[in-house]
């Protein structure tokens, strides 16, 4: 097996894997993580394939930073967190899980544990009720400024 074939968000991507999906377009996908920190926890994904920072492309890279702000407003509407991180992490060391590039939005609450990884799997249904909010504040903020 080769290592897009394994590759858990290629799978999602090429719908061999399930997800609760929030965004898609020609170039990136977002969708809820599997084990959030915090509810709302969103990742932004690339659709084609690329290991981290040092080789994505810069098409794919505009899309995902283009993507993060509105994403983020549509967190911001929906969860209404204290402040939101914006993460992204790249090689075993930094913390890197998943070798596909991919950005995390976190939620977060002062107090609350400081990591950027969650420890228990979200119910899917839970995920996905989070995600039908998600996406109709995107599409909202997409209709407002178009
Ligand atoms: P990173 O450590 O930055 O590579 O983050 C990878 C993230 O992907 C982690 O927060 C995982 O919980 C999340 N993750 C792994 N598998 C899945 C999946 N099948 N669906 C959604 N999120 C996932
Ligand atoms: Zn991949």
């Amino acid at each position: 097996m080769n290592q897009q074939a394994a590759c858990i968000f290629c799978r999602i991507e090429r719908g061999d894997a399930p997800c609760a999906l929030v965004y898609r377009d020609d170039r990136v996908l977002a969708f809820m993580d599997i084990q959030p920190v915090t509810r709302g926890h969103t990742l932004i994904v690339t659709r084609e394939h690329f290991e981290n920072v040092y080789d994505v492309s810069e098409q794919a890279l505009v899309a995902v930073a283009s993507l993060s702000r509105r994403l983020a407003t549509a967190i911001r509407e929906v969860i209404a967190p204290e402040g939101l991180r914006v993460v992204q992490l790249n090689g075993a060391a930094a913390g890197q899980t998943v070798f596909h590039y991919h950005m995390h939005l976190i939620p977060r609450t002062a107090g609350e544990p400081d990591r950027f990884h969650g420890r228990v799997t979200a119910d899917s249904a839970e995920l996905a009720a989070v995600a039908v909010q998600l996406e109709a504040a995107l599409e909202r903020s997409t209709v407002q400024s178009a």
